[in-house]
């Protein structure tokens, strides 16, 4: 009877253990091919490396059976058409950064960084367990579109200018390479924002066509030499934690198997949190190596009345935006309210813990 038993368990095991195969094998069967185009060019670091570590976590994750490959800008030749060419459903996903977009959807620019805003563990907050991730399928849903956090660069530096700024007036004038809605707010107090290509950058420095630069942090900045001709390093208040994004074409995702989807979510989860880490990582090292080469470097922070300014003229900024639209208040409340709970946290923890140590 015992030995009886023991048969049928084992054959209903087997069975089961072939079922369980046969679902296996034919899910097995059909490999599922997306197109990814980037902003960034071919071979682009930190940023660039993102995308590649996400396909390859998603190829390994599914057994090879989600294969993403990777379009950079020397490729499409498209660097800020990424939006339209995941919306057209020309490429699948992309990646780029959200505040790229404000030009043509307001909106969207609210999911990169905000001056004065959350930090990267804050707004990673936000996204993931508060109302952020929803606001932003909001706002890119009306364009067939799903938008996920693709990656951070922590805060970034406020630039490297060839003289110091000691009061509002000397920010009249002042030309400095700033990009979005910071540039706005320098405008605001008199500066002459201009954007140039990357690879004019270091020379339109060097020229003096421009008197400041602002770029990344030291995690990107070495490569571009700003610290050999541009004596002081102005610490950050415009993009507090810059997250670049992965765009989806909505239809496209919805075509993928439910565990394709889940295992794409998590690549991209993954990836992104990588490159905040990666970005750590590389402004330590590179800070290090800057201070040795270049002990010259100043680093220097904008003196109160110029932060004052500054915040006047953003709070105002978004007061407009708000004023001319119910979701871009609503996004806004909710990145306020999201913030204040967030910073009294943030306050009692990280910041006490470095005030409490002497330097
Ligand atoms: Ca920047």
């Amino acid at each position: 009877m015992l030995k009886y038993k023991y048969k049928n368990w084992l054959t209903g095991a087997a069975i089961c253990g072939a079922l369980f195969s046969a679902t296996a094998v034919n899910a097995d069967d059909k490999v599922y091919r997306l197109k990814l185009a980037e902003t960034w060019g071919a071979n682009t670091p930190i940023l660039g490396e993102t995308s590649k570590k996400m396909a390859q976590l998603a190829d390994s994750m599914s057994n090879g059976r989600l294969k993403i490959s990777i379009d950079s800008s020397n490729k499409h030749k498209a660097p800020f058409g990424v939006f339209d060419m995941v919306r057209a459903g020309q490429y699948d996903i992309g990646h780029s950064a959200s505040y790229y977009w404000k030009g043509k959807v307001p909106n969207t620019l609210y999911f990169t960084t905000m001056p004065f805003g959350m930090t990267t563990p804050e707004q990673y907050g936000w996204f993931y367990h508060g109302e952020g991730q929803a606001l932003m399928n909001e706002v890119y849903g009306k364009f067939g579109m799903l938008s996920f956090p693709g990656g951070n660069t922590g805060v970034q530096m406020g630039g490297w200018f060839q003289k110091e700024i000691n009061s509002l007036e000397d920010v009249k004038g002042l030309k400095i390479r700033i990009p979005g809605f910071a540039g706005e707010v320098w405008a605001k107090l008199g500066a002459k924002p201009v954007n140039i290509a990357p690879g004019d950058l270091y020379t339109a420095l060097e020229r003096k066509t421009v008197d400041a630069v602002e770029w990344v942090g030291p995690s990107l900045d070495i490569r571009m030499g700003f610290h050999k001709i541009a004596p002081y390093y102005y610490t950050g208040w415009h993009e507090p934690a810059s997250e670049l994004q992965f765009l989806v074409n909505k239809k496209k995702f919805a075509k993928l198997p439910a565990d394709l989807q889940v295992i794409l979510k998590t690549a991209m989860r993954s990836a992104a949190y990588d490159m905040y880490i990666q970005s750590y990582h590389e402004s330590a090292v590179n800070w290090d190596t800057m201070k040795k080469e270049f002990p010259g470097i100043q680093v220097k922070s904008f003196p109160p009345e110029v932060i004052a300014a500054m915040r006047k003229a953003n709070t105002e900024l978004l007061a407009e935006a708000a004023a001319k639209d119910p979701l871009a208040k609503r996004i806004q409340d909710s990145q306020a309210a999201y913030m204040q709970k967030a910073r009294a946290w943030t306050n009692i923890s990280d910041k006490a813990y470095l005030n409490s140590l002497a330097d």
